[in-house]
């Protein structure tokens, strides 16, 4: 039976330009990216906030897919989050040019009471001060997974540090795992952060996939064997726009976890297939595009492609 998924981020309207051209004022954000791709599996329960400028077709968006809004606040007067990116090159690293938090600099999330007692918790991109908040707001998640990035590591290390105790999963990018732990090596450095309290982490590597660690007792019988595993990304030739590739793959994970209801290793790698194939989508055009016309069968018939790379 599937479970219940609430997501809490930023939602943003998104400056973008990048080698193949720019996009001004497109919908974006951590918690957009990641709803509208979990939404592919399971209804999402969102909880963030935008401004009065936010516009209707935006909200319209969410609107037409599985994603509750009870949770959305929007402040009067107020302006939405927006993110001014750029990317060169192969693209492999997002350059913020501006940044205004505007209403997600005061965001202080409060969960709708129908939304406390969701079954998975993601923690989009956010401070780990806000997302702890987030934890004392649900009962009894049976699955938290958190994400995070590099200012947060630099400027509240201890309580991302305290928040890791609180967490099954951890989804961060390579810089920001050897950044958090001092060790470059990145099986290394996922142990360790397994050591801080998480069953699994994932690093992800960009072009060059992902890695899971996850504890070994949590692995069975195949510990040794089983316990970390690479995933390679989707070898993608149409690559326009990276952003949102990191909430699109958590996204296509913890939706994937929802619809099963379970979390062992053999289905959070399957979960990672999935997250890897559906941020290959998210990269084929600006923003949110891609995933306008894309339907569950699109993602299944990639997913079957990327399998039958794997099978050697
Ligand atoms: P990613 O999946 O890492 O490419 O995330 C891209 C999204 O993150 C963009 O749509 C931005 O609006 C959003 N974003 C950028 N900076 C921040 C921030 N400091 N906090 C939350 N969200 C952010």
């Amino acid at each position: 039976m599937p479970k219940s998924l609430l997501v809490v981020g930023s939602i943003a309207m998104d400056t973008l330009r990048t080698p193949f051209g720019e996009a001004k004022d497109e919908l974006g954000g951590s918690a957009t990216f990641f709803s509208t791709v979990a939404s592919f599996f399971v209804p999402v329960r969102l909880v963030g906030v935008v401004g009065e400028d936010f516009p209707s077709q935006f909200r319209r968006a969410f609107d037409s897919r599985r994603i509750d809004t009870a949770g959305l606040v929007v402040v009067p007067g107020g302006k939405t989050f927006r993110w001014h990116g750029s990317y060169q090159g192969a693209m492999n690293e997002a350059k913020t040019e501006a940044v205004r938090l505007n209403v997600f600099g005061d965001f202080r999330p409060a969960i709708p009471a129908a939304f406390r007692r969701s079954r998975l918790v993601f923690l989009a991109n956010g401070s780990p001060v806000t997302q702890a908040s987030v934890l004392d707001q649900v009962e009894r998640p049976a699955l938290v997974v958190a994400d995070t990035m590099n200012l947060w590591i630099d400027t509240q290390k201890d309580a991302l540090l305290a928040l890791l105790a609180r967490v099954d999963g951890l989804v961060l990018n390579e810089g920001e795992a050897r950044m958090l732990t001092g060790d470059p090596n990145l099986v290394r450095a996922g142990h360790q952060i397994l050591e801080r309290g998480p069953k699994f982490v994932v690093i992800k590597k960009g072009e060059h996939g992902a890695l899971l660690v996850a504890r070994p007792e949590d692995a069975g019988a195949d510990a040794s064997r089983r316990s970390v595993c690479p995933l390679p990304a989707f070898p993608a030739t149409e690559v326009r726009d990276p952003t949102g590739a990191g909430d699109s793959f958590a996204g296509g994970m913890m939706g994937y976890l929802a619809g099963t209801g379970r979390f062992d290793l053999q289905h959070l790698v399957r979960a990672m297939a999935y997250g890897t194939v559906i941020a290959s989508f998210a990269i084929e055009d600006f923003g949110l595009r891609r995933f306008h016309d894309l339907t569950i069968d699109d993602i299944d018939r990639r997913l079957r492609d990327y399998h039958d790379m794997l099978a050697f």
